[in-house]
C-alpha cells in the first residue's frame, strides 16, 4: 500500500467519497461575443466518480464577475478576468 501525500482530499458532493480535491483552472463563461475566460477558478475534481464541479459559492462569484464584465464594455472578443 502506497501512502498518499494527498491529505487535502475533500468529500465529494457527487459520490460521497473522500477522493476529491480542489484544483484551479480557467473557466469559460457565456458564449460568442459575451464569452469571458476567468482564470484560477477553484474546481472540485473527484478521482472516484470523475466529476468536476464548482461549489455554489464559486458559482455566485462567477456570476458577480460576469455581471461586472457586462458593465465594462469590452472591445475584446474574449475578456479575461481574475478569480480574486
Ligand atoms: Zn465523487
Amino acid at each position: 500500500m502506497r501512502e498518499t501525500k494527498e491529505k487535502n482530499l475533500i468529500l465529494c458532493d457527487n459520490c460521497g467519497v473522500k477522493a476529491a480535491r480542489e484544483i484551479k483552472r480557467p473557466q469559460v463563461l457565456g458564449r460568442g461575443a459575451k464569452m469571458i475566460v476567468v482564470d484560477n477558478v477553484p474546481v472540485i475534481a473527484c478521482k472516484n466518480c470523475g466529476e468536476n464541479y464548482m461549489t455554489s459559492k464559486t458559482m455566485h462569484k462567477l456570476d458577480d464577475i460576469r455581471i461586472k464584465q457586462k458593465k465594462e464594455k469590452s472591445e475584446r472578443k474574449i475578456a479575461v478576468a481574475e478569480f480574486a
